[in-house]
């Protein structure tokens, strides 16, 4: 018997899965040798004994150490992802493919798929284990129905991802509607649309498919005749998937309806502000105004100054002029008179003079009488004569 470390070596190389050598992993001695023998799965969470569930297929029986419970049928890996559309499951063999896989390997396709005895072409997986197909959409709603509401906006983008990749060659108009809503759903979670509303919308679209499916088969089955059971049946399921929708339809109104209230909030908000806002200008300009209207008094109180210095500078000027020609006329007049008082004065010295000389004349005749008998032609006395005349005619 080989030693334990060895077996875990060999394990590890023949598996590529290192964590056999790991201390905290201790499987029984049995077990290493049972995953060395491929009669055990090689996924320690897994452990089953092979072939899983006792499966008879080609792949269970002919593929060495393929576990039908957690690996891929087509790459042979597994991995720990639950809960998801990454992996699709057949719903005949219950054997589980990669979705990515599947996609790759051609698995997914148009086909005819038949349902309580009407056939129509839908996408469709065909299993590699057993090779039927199994339907897409229901598939793809019960996992969305389960787990959507637990992802985060990552998860919920992947996941609408992996839908819109299956469905994208779809050629009927369910496969169109619902590929072209999740490319859709991506653009809106990607530019900010929450990810409970967006769930909410898918699971919606996922009900509305299914009732579309209902109608049409309803139309096909006008013709015939139903029992009153199936009829209430019926009945009952279109009552219930109304009142389900009606519940979802309410909510989100009930949203919009609080989303609109705080809109409205946000708009009173932003008119008050802007009354606000208003008033104070208003008081500004009236600020202004009133500024206004002080400079344009000073400016009318400088004019009336200047105009009034303007007017004394007049009448200023005026009385210059005046004093000018009065100071003018002053001395012509102190001219004349001075020129009269000249006049005169030399009249009053000519008088004295002549007075003076009349005077002496007479004087002179009085001392003259020895002489003027002699009768001589004195010349002194001509002289006088002749003053004596011109005086007598000034
Ligand atoms: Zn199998
Ligand atoms: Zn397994
Ligand atoms: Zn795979
Ligand atoms: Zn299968």
């Amino acid at each position: 018997m080989a030693h334990r470390v060895q077996l875990e070596i060999l394990v590890a190389i023949k598996t590529g899965i290192q964590a056999f050598l790991h201390p905290s992993v201790s499987l029984s001695q049995a077990s290493l040798i049972d995953i060395f023998l491929y009669k055990r799965c090689r996924n320690i969470a897994c452990g089953s004994a092979l072939p899983s569930e006792d499966c008879t297929c080609e792949l269970c029986s002919k593929r060495n150490g393929f576990c039908n419970l957690c690996m891929c049928t087509i790459c042979n890996k597994f991995d720990f992802e639950v809960n998801t559309c990454r992996w699709i499951g057949c719903d005949l063999c219950s054997h589980w493919t990669h979705t990515d896989c599947a996609i790759r390997n051609g698995q997914i396709g148009m086909g005819p798929y038949v349902k309580n005895g009407s056939s129509s072409a839908e996408m469709l997986f065909r299993c590699r284990a057993c090779n039927r197909t199994s339907e897409l959409v229901g598939w793809v709603k019960d996992v969305f129905q389960h787990c959507a509401p637990s992802w985060d906006r990552d998860a919920l983008i992947r996941e609408l991802d992996f839908v819109s990749r299956i469905f994208r060659g779809s050629e009927d108009p369910r496969g169109r509607k619902l590929f072209w809503k999740c490319e859709e759903l991506i653009e809106k979670l990607k530019s900010g649309v929450s990810e409970p509303l967006a769930c909410k919308v898918i699971l919606m679209f996922f009900q509305e498919l299914e009732t579309d499916a209902l109608k049409n088969q309803e139309s096909e089955e006008a013709g015939r005749t139903i029992s009153p059971q199936e009829a209430f049946n019926k009945i009952s399921d279109v009552v219930q998937e109304a009142v389900k929708k009606m519940e979802i339809v309410a909510d989100e109104k009930m949203r919009m309806v609080k989303k609109a209230r705080l809109a409205v909030e946000a708009c009173d908000q932003e008119l008050k502000d802007k009354a606000r806002e208003v008033a104070a200008l208003k008081m500004e300009r009236q600020r202004k105004k009133i500024q206004i209207d002080e400079l344009e008094s000073i400016v009318r109180l400088k004019q009336a100054e200047a105009d009034m210095f303007e007017l004394k500078a007049n009448e200023a000027r005026r009385e210059a002029e005046r004093l000018q020609r009065i100071a003018l006329a002053k001395t012509e007049k102190s001219e004349e008179d001075y020129a009269s008082r000249y006049l005169k004065q030399r009249l009053h010295e000519a008088e004295a003079e002549k007075q003076y000389l009349f005077e002496k004349i007479k004087l002179q005749e009085s001392l003259r009488p020895t002489q003027s008998n002699a009768g001589t032609n004195d010349p002194s006395q001509t002289m006088y004569d002749k003053i004596q005349d011109l005086l007598k005619n000034m």
